[in-house]
């Protein structure tokens, strides 16, 4: 069975969310655990938080993906923002654990913003070290960055750097985004089976949790993050079919982040369940 949801907006409260991906045929979805652009948390409504977990039982939903905000930065040049980062990391988790412990969590390891490369992966490895534990239920999952400026996380040896940091590497994985790989020099559309090999000999494909399904306006190796609708870019409808269906892959819970609302998602979500070799 393909498990496939797409973005969702918190902003009608926490429960209404699993009624709108019933609505379109998703049996998961992703959601900001915050203002995507802003760091106040919202207070959690209780009540509401319950409905949540209880329809995502009743309907048997695949667990959800809880998206840090954009704002995060673990390995700023300011001491402050990791310090923001930290309690934003540990406030979003402690929330999870309590109200949607099967849930995971995905964040962009963040901009180095000068201090190069190696820095910032140490700097995103003490912070992880500082917040995860061992005895946590959620799974902590790395994004993989296209690559825009000082991006971290870019390629998979910079991602299987900061795994092998961590003291408790079973409560921290990767989530694929399609767009950023391919902008990031990935060629999932003639190679994908080179690029898993990478992925496994970097990474490890059993580190693999999620992927976020978008096409990318712009080229291999661009390094920019322009998603595009699922066929409507650079990556193309027929490189999905085989992405989505891929043996090392199938199983996997699946993220739509294109230009859409609610109805364009509907459509997606349709075409690539249509499209999925039971
Ligand atoms: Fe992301
Ligand atoms: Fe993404
Ligand atoms: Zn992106």
């Amino acid at each position: 069975m393909l498990h496939i949801g797409c973005h969702l907006s918190i902003a009608k409260g926490w429960a209404r969310m699993a009624e709108e991906a019933l609505g379109i045929a998703a049996d998961t979805f992703q959601f900001f655990s915050r203002n995507p652009r802003g760091s106040k948390q919202k207070a959690p409504n209780e009540a509401d938080l319950e409905a949540l977990a209880a329809l995502l039982r009743d309907k048997h939903f695949f667990p959800p993906l809880a998206h840090a905000p954009y704002t995060m930065n673990a390995c700023s040049a300011k001491p402050e923002l990791r310090d923001v980062a930290r309690d934003m990391m540990r406030d979003d988790l402690a929330m999870l654990n309590r109200f949607l412990p099967d849930a995971r969590y995905v964040f962009h390891p963040g901009s180095h913003t000068g201090q190069g490369v190696d820095k910032g992966i140490q700097l995103v490895i003490s912070m992880l070290n500082q917040v995860l534990q061992r005895d946590q239920d959620v799974t902590v999952l790395l994004e993989t960055m296209a690559g825009q400026g000082s991006e971290v996380g870019a390629s998979f040896a910079e991602l299987g750097a900061i795994l092998s940091g961590v003291h408790v590497p079973e409560r921290l994985g990767v989530c694929l985004d399609t767009c950023h790989v391919y902008a990031a020099g990935y060629d999932i559309v003639t190679d994908l089976e080179g690029v898993l090999r990478d992925f496994d000999q970097k990474i490890g494909l059993d580190r693999l949790h999620a992927v976020h399904l978008n096409d990318s306006m712009q080229g291999l190796g661009s390094h920019k993050d322009r998603h595009a609708v699922i066929g409507g870019g650079m990556i193309g409808w027929s490189a999905f079919v085989e992405l989505i269906n891929h043996p090392a892959l199938r199983h996997l819970p699946f993220y739509l982040e294109t230009p859409n609302e609610l109805p364009g998602y509907g459509e997606e979500i349709g075409r690539l369940r249509a499209a999925y070799r039971e």
